[in-house]
């Protein structure tokens, strides 16, 4: 590149490092097949002199991209004219502080705060992304595209691509997506395709197909869809009133959001927006526990961004050779080749963060816990809860630390785990209907 652009893309890889305009269209460094990153210099991008003046963005949000709760912070992500720019209501979310949940699991008042991203137009945090990699693919005119998925990046996919015009197919495990989520996805107008295997294999099918193709990938491999998933990240901060949290408690999956939120910090403390940094904490299901074992037990690390690839490399032959496919009852975190996994190491070692698995009991007991208190949430949002439960025993977060849990989806997403978890008093917060004849007496002493 001859002039420095305003945003670029970047290989991450620290032996590469090489450098594209952000009108090109890869999902990985053309070079070496390593992550891209989107960068800015700064130094072209009139950024706010304070966080607090974006909120000034409330008193026009009529205006379409002032009204975005991604687009509203969007001198943070300048990576294309805001002609190309999608949007459809995305990020009109909300930051709970919950006291009564606080209180139950032994926190002080004011320090738990539960972000619900459920309430994105398609039901997750997934819109984040999509509305940034969307504007995109619109950018370069991109006429198809593609994705694999655990249920919500389908359903995401599904309605933008409804939204740009454009053909949509979506790849998903057979029996592993969620009834609420697959049924967006056919809703919403998608091809859906079902794959006789698990996420993994999607994941690796997707790739080819899009290669093979040209059409454009939808998976947080893409850059892009990162970029709009920072300002989850923003948003806690303005519901905090500017105020920077001590800890985010985050679901692990493919790994994009921790790497988002990480990636989110470091930007805006080195525009020195905020002062300081805030802990991330991952949280894994011990049935697709990849990251957990891979820093806790075998020692992974970002090492300023030459990261081992033999760590990596032989826990994944290990994996093939026994056959391991992740099991979870949390189907959006039921991944164990997660393809952010280094960015993910970036966002950890900024955040000095930590990372736990959580068995499914913890999950769906936590599950119960968030919708007794708070606004419910599916399974895989809820190890955010039973991760913080941990790390509140281990006294690595203190009572008196502000926390934000992401609650990534709706808890109608996926109302089988809901309804199996309640349906009989076999679990600890079990809420089973109670059967009554048909009768006015024997209903009120029921009521009693
Ligand atoms: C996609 C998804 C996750 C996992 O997020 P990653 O960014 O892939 O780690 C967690 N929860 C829900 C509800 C999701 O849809
Ligand atoms: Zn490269």
């Amino acid at each position: 590149m001859a002039e420095k652009q305003k945003a670029f893309q970047k290989c991450i890889n620290l032996d590469c490092g090489s450098e594209f305009a952000c009108t090109e269209e890869f999902f990985k460094c053309p070079k070496c097949s390593e992550l891209l990153d989107i960068q800015y210099d700064w130094d072209q991008i009139k950024t706010p002199a304070k966080l607090s003046d974006f909120a000034k963005r409330w008193a026009t949000k009529n205006q379409r991209l002032d009204f975005s709760g991604v687009w509203r912070f969007r001198e943070l992500l300048d990576f294309c004219p805001d002609e190309f720019k999608v949007s459809i209501g995305e990020g009109q979310t909300l930051l709970q502080r919950n006291d009564s949940l606080a209180e139950f699991i032994g926190m002080k008042p004011g320090c738990l705060h539960l972000q619900y991203e459920g309430l994105n137009p398609s039901g997750s945090f997934k819109d984040n992304g999509m509305t940034a990699a969307f504007s995109h693919a619109k950018m370069v005119g991109a006429k198809s595209c593609a994705c694999a998925s655990t249920g919500n990046t389908s359903a995401a996919v599904a309605l933008y691509a409804h939204l740009c015009q454009m053909k949509c197919t979506v790849f998903i495990g057979s029996g592993r997506i969620a009834f609420g989520k697959l049924s967006q996805a056919m809703d919403y107008g998608a091809k859906t395709i079902q794959i006789l295997g698990d996420f993994d294999d999607c994941m690796k099918q997707v790739q080819a197909v899009c290669t093979e193709l040209k059409l454009y990938l939808l998976n947080s491999l893409n850059p892009f869809r990162l970029e709009g998933q920072k300002t989850i990240m923003y948003r806690i901060l303005e519901g905090l009133n500017w105020e920077v949290p001590d800890w985010i408690v985050v679901p692990g999956g493919n790994l994009g959001n921790s790497s988002a939120f990480g990636k989110a910090f470091a930007e805006l403390k080195q525009l020195g927006l905020i002062d300081r940094i805030p802990r991330l904490a991952i949280i894994n299901a011990t049935g697709a526990d990849t990251l957990t074992e891979l820093v806790n037990k075998r020692n992974l690390k970002w090492n300023g961004g030459r990261v081992d690839n033999k760590i990596i490399n032989d826990f994944y032959a290990e994996l093939t050779a026994k056959k391991f496919s992740p099991h979870t009852c949390a189907s959006a975190i039921e991944i164990s080749r997660p393809v952010n996994l280094k960015k993910c190491l970036r966002a950890l070692d900024v955040c000095n963060g930590v990372v736990r698995a959580v068995t499914d009991e913890a999950i769906t007991d936590a599950k119960a816990l968030v919708g007794k208190f708070g606004l419910g949430c599916e399974p895989a949002s809820a190890a955010s809860l039973a991760g913080l439960e941990v790390l509140l025993a281990e006294k690595i977060i203190k009572p008196t630390e502000k926390v934000a849990c992401i609650l990534t989806g709706h808890c109608l997403k996926d109302p089988n785990v809901t309804v199996n978890y309640h349906k009989e008093k076999t679990s600890k917060y079990s809420n089973p209907p109670v059967e009554c004849p048909n009768d006015l007496k024997e209903i009120i002493k029921l009521m009693s």
